[in-house]
């Protein structure tokens, strides 16, 4: 459960998904997106996420020759919700408006090619790749 919004309230979304994990991706394509170590996001299933407002201010960009696409509004440029995978939605966990206790960092991913100076401090379990690679 949960809704949340980019920093200007352009884009503005939804889901009714009980979400309890976060995914952290470390490596370099999330950390140049963001600016800081890399991405945290929830998978919401498409049937449980809706806008409430402003897709049509989203842009995208796939980095060329890959499949790697980042989803950002274009006023303010926070990243925001987008397919990485078509049945799901990937929204990033700092978007939310009230997270609760209970939802924490379950995986990081590409922990092989994080920052030298990301510590990670959780115990969510660690891959060098993505899950399963
Ligand atoms: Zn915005
Ligand atoms: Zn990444």
């Amino acid at each position: 459960m949960g809704q949340g919004q980019c920093s200007c309230g352009a884009v503005r979304f939804e889901f009714d998904e009980p979400v309890s994990g976060i995914y952290m991706c470390h490596c370099s394509l999330c950390r140049r997106s963001t600016g800081t170590n890399g991405i945290a996001v929830m998978i919401v299933a498409n049937e449980r996420f809706r806008w409430v407002r402003g897709e049509d201010a989203i842009a995208a960009w796939t980095k060329p020759g890959t499949q790697w696409e980042t989803f950002f509004c274009r006023t303010c440029g926070s990243r925001v919700p987008g397919h990485n995978d078509p049945a799901r939605m990937f929204v990033p966990a700092g978007l939310l408006e009230e997270s609760g206790d209970t939802l924490k960092v379950i995986h990081h991913i590409f922990v092989g090619s994080k920052a030298p100076w990301d510590v990670i401090g959780d115990d969510g379990a660690q891959h060098a790749e993505r899950i399963g690679g």
